[in-house]
């Protein structure tokens, strides 16, 4: 990106720089709004660049779960998990869930994560004001820890 101004009148000053910090700072502030964050590997482990977004904005969430496009976006190595003794059945989560993976429990009324739909990004764990929901590692979980 510090290459860009090399050539100011490509951006036109429609890009703005940050701190590590700074960008940090905007990450965890989205993340919380309920956004999802993404890592573009352009050839991994080269990194292109962080992204916050949801859906149906989103391309690659788009291209993964309406069209099956399984490259343009892979899951998380974590999994979401409820944690039934604070859960409150509030319903919260699975309001912001991008990628359908909450449904509420009609008997229970709690939370109930379909762990072969998580993408463990996180959003969930943020919304959750009982701090209910944490992460299992996906490698941990035999049926699922090749699902990417
Ligand atoms: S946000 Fe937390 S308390 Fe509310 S339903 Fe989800 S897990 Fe339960
Ligand atoms: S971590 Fe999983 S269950 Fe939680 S919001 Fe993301 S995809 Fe949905």
């Amino acid at each position: 990106m510090f290459r860009w101004e090399e050539w100011p009148e490509r951006y036109k000053g429609g890009v703005e720089f940050l701190s590590t910090e700074e960008a940090k700072k905007h990450l965890e502030h989205w993340h919380k709004q309920g956004m999802v964050i993404t890592i573009m590997a352009f050839g991994t482990p080269y990194i292109g660049g962080i992204c916050l977004c949801d859906y149906p904005d989103c391309i690659a969430i788009r291209m993964r779960m309406d069209y099956g496009v399984k490259p343009a976006l892979l899951k998380g190595h974590q999994v979401a998990k409820v944690n039934y003794e604070e859960c409150i059945g509030c319903g919260t989560c699975a309001q912001r869930c991008q990628f359908g993976a909450i449904k509420m429990e009609i008997t229970t009324n709690k939370s109930n994560i379909d762990m072969t739909r998580c993408f463990g990004c996180g959003v969930c764990v943020y919304a959750c004001s009982r701090e209910a929901i944490g992460f299992v590692d996906r490698e941990k979980l035999p049926t699922i820890k090749e699902d990417w």
